[in-house]
């Protein structure tokens, strides 16, 4: 578990595997560039729809930690995976020392019919736990994911998610810190005792927001929806004050104890080391 290791919150990255239309060369000088940067560990993430093979994804994460000497956690969504190509995958992520994986169904594309050998992550997270060596992690929905009949019943199927072996859960994005804070208690109540990472977004521009907000259900503050409607023109304008925007919602988290942070850089290691920077004396306090 990532978490055993430090006793301050963790601060963690997550990136993305270079578009099909970019070479495999522009991660690594988005890595290059993050190197003042000090994450507890960087995730990589793997299309469920299979626009990149995974393959990729594990050559990425293994870099990491062999190149970079940071620790990675590969994605791994199983929706559209049969056994044996989760089998394969986990050989795959074996042979290239990864420890960690964030077990996930993934994304369910209309236009592809799933797998269905995994129904749910639950499954794949039993499935990993039953070949054993990984250390298991789950994602979880501040606000709910969007598929479920409520929030009790995801916070139920959290539970057996939790249950079926995961050691640590990394949130959706979220906009409003109460909303994670209500889902704490709501974990609590729920008797789900793992350590909880708070996903933050920063935003860089307003059609990205308003597409990941469609895409996962993350609601927008007023206080946030007037700086993306004040600056919505102005591209220097919108990235300052989503940093500061992103900066301000750590803050108040860390003050509030959280387990850790996770930033989806988006690939920007220039927002990435603007935030660490301002928030480096304040995690390590
Ligand atoms: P699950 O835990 O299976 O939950 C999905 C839905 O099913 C929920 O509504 C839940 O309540 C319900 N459910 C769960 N178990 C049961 C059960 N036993 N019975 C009935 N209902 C149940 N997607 C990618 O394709 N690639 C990525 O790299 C990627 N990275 C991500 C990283 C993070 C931190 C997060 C939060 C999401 C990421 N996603 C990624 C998106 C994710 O795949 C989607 O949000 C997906 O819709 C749900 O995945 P899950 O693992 O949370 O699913």
């Amino acid at each position: 578990m990532i978490h055993k290791k430090t006793d301050r919150p963790l601060f963690s990255l997550e990136v993305f595997p270079p578009k099909k239309t970019a070479t495999i060369d522009t991660i690594y000088q988005t890595l290059d560039e993050l190197s003042d940067v000090k994450p507890d560990f960087i995730s990589v993430t793997f299309g469920a729809g299979g626009s990149v093979s995974n393959s990729t994804s594990i050559s990425i994460a293994s870099t990491i930690k062999e190149k970079y000497g940071i620790e990675s956690v590969a994605h791994m969504p199983c929706i559209y995976m049969t056994k044996q190509d989760a089998a394969n995958m986990l050989d795959e992520l074996e042979k290239n020392g990864i420890d960690n994986i964030l077990a996930l169904r993934g994304d369910i594309n209309p236009d592809i019919e799933p797998v269905y050998d995994f129904r749910h992550a639950s499954d794949l997270v039993t499935f990993i736990n039953e070949k054993g060596g990984f250390n298991v992690i789950g994602a979880c929905y501040p606000e709910t994911h969007l598929e479920a009949a409520s929030p009790a019943e995801d916070i139920k199927n959290l539970k057996y998610k939790v249950e079926c072996g995961c050691n640590e859960l990394i949130s959706q994005l979220f906009f409003d810190n109460n909303h994670f804070y209500s889902f704490l208690e709501r974990c609590d109540i729920a008797g789900i005792s793992v350590p909880v990472e708070a996903g933050i977004m920063p935003v860089t521009n307003k059609r990205q927001i308003e597409r990941m907000t469609k895409m996962c259900g993350a609601s927008l503050p007023e206080k946030f929806r007037r700086i993306l409607d004040r600056y919505e023109f102005n591209d220097n304008a919108l990235r300052d004050a989503g940093i500061a925007y992103a900066i301000d919602q750590m803050t108040d988290l860390i003050a509030h104890g959280v387990d850790g942070i996770h930033l989806y850089t988006m690939n920007d290691p220039y927002v990435a080391k603007r935030i660490y920077s301002a928030i480096e004396n304040i995690l390590n306090a």
